[in-house]
């Protein structure tokens, strides 16, 4: 399972976990209270996990009780972000 970013991101969002990602998983918005890893573009190499200052990446078995929520979070948000990037495309083709 891809890794997940849970709760302490919320107020921090510094974007440190996307420098290390050789893949550009990590993903937000300026309104999004925190970054999401899109789990269809995740390698699994757990690179982004020392990287973070405040501990919020986990890996997708290992997210602890309280922020289960947050596994699905992540994939509702990436599949938000491949819509809209898909939808860009298409009205760049026309
Ligand atoms: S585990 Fe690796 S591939 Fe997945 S988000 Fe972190 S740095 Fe990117
Ligand atoms: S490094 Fe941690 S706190 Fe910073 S944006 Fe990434 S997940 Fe959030």
């Amino acid at each position: 399972m891809a890794y997940v970013i849970a709760a302490p991101c919320i107020g921090v969002k510094d974007g440190a976990c996307a420098d290390v990602c050789c893949v550009e998983a990590f993903h937000t918005t300026p309104d999004a209270d925190q970054f999401y890893i899109d789990p269809e573009v995740c390698m699994n190499c757990s690179a982004c996990v020392a990287a973070c200052p405040v501990g919020a990446i986990f890996a997708g078995d290992d997210v602890p009780e309280q922020w289960q929520s947050f596994i699905e979070l992540n994939a509702s948000a990436s599949r938000a972000r491949a819509e809209l990037d898909r939808a860009g495309d298409e009205g760049k083709e026309r």
